[in-house]
């Protein structure tokens, strides 16, 4: 097994996040934006790179938030807002309502002008950026590869997917419970970027242990593992996840053994800090 190790791309957002924003950063600018707004969860990964990434190209940022502000914020929102994102909690209900016109109108008129990107970099702008992680893939394993890459959006796996062709089999191990939605993504993200007509490409939709942020005893054991037999830093949410579902189908025999195997470690590492069993996690 080869591993990409998207983790170590960034210092500021080590793993898919820089890739999937680059280019909304870029347009955001050549629009004359000043400001960027986004949503996510108070661990999320793209809400963080944002902060970071944003703050270093020179704008403000605003983050809206799942769920009422804590007496205690999470370390991830904490890190947000020393790099100058300003939060804005909604309600879990108001939350839904993300990608809803009259809802993002009305944050914009509190918030903005702001550029508006949507939660997880899901659009076309964000697969786009996606494309050198399937081109690297292509110059490292010239003679075909299965790959592994964790899933949420399916952002990442599109612009991949777009980038390799007939050869290899991309396999996204949806980190949620019934998202079956994510093909239909997709589908759409390869549509808008004009390729991936001949790719071979699957989302697993039965590895989540449980559901989204949510860690199974085999899970929690085969990270524990993992980190320490691989030497290979991962979070609960999604890689440790999604190579756990690659040692399972492995072992059954599901994998062509004598094709390379390519596992994309798309980061995520600062939200270990929210899981208190991690040597690092603060609870
Ligand atoms: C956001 C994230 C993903 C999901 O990426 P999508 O493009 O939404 O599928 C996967 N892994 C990690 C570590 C992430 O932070």
């Amino acid at each position: 097994m080869r591993v990409l190790r998207l983790d170590r791309c960034h210092p500021l957002a080590g793993g898919n996040k820089w890739f999937k924003l680059c280019l909304l950063l870029q347009r955001a600018r050549a629009q004359g934006h000043r400001r960027l707004l986004s949503f996510g969860g108070p661990w999320s990964n793209h809400l963080h790179a944002l902060a970071g990434l944003g703050a270093a190209a020179g704008f403000e940022t605003v983050g809206v938030v799942r769920g009422e502000a804590t007496a205690e914020p999470t370390a991830t929102l904490r890190d947000c807002a020393a790099r100058g994102m300003a939060l804005v909690h909604v309600s879990r209900g108001d939350y839904r309502r993300r990608h809803d016109a009259a809802f993002q109108r009305a944050l914009l008129d509190r918030h903005g002008p702001a550029a508006l990107i949507p939660e997880g970099g899901d659009c076309v702008e964000g697969a786009r950026g996606c494309l050198p992680v399937g081109r690297a893939i292509a110059g490292a394993c010239p003679e075909g590869a299965t790959v592994v890459v964790p899933a949420g959006t399916g952002t990442t796996l599109a612009g991949m997917a777009a980038a390799l062709g007939p050869g290899y089999s991309l396999l996204g191990i949806s980190a949620l419970k019934g998202a079956l939605d994510t093909d239909d993504r997709v589908r759409r993200n390869l549509a808008a970027l004009g390729g991936g007509a001949g790719a071979d490409w699957r989302i697993v939709h039965d590895a989540h242990e449980g559901g989204f942020a949510r860690v199974s005893a085999p899970l929690r054991e085969f990270q524990q593992w993992a980190e320490i037999a691989l030497g290979l830093p991962l979070d609960p949410v999604y890689t440790a996840k999604a190579l756990l579902a690659l040692w399972r189908m492995l072992a059954r025999g599901d994998i062509d053994r004598e094709r390379p195997v390519v596992f994309v470690h798309t980061g995520g590492l600062q939200g270990r800090r929210g899981f208190a069993w991690l040597a690092d996690g603060a609870g």
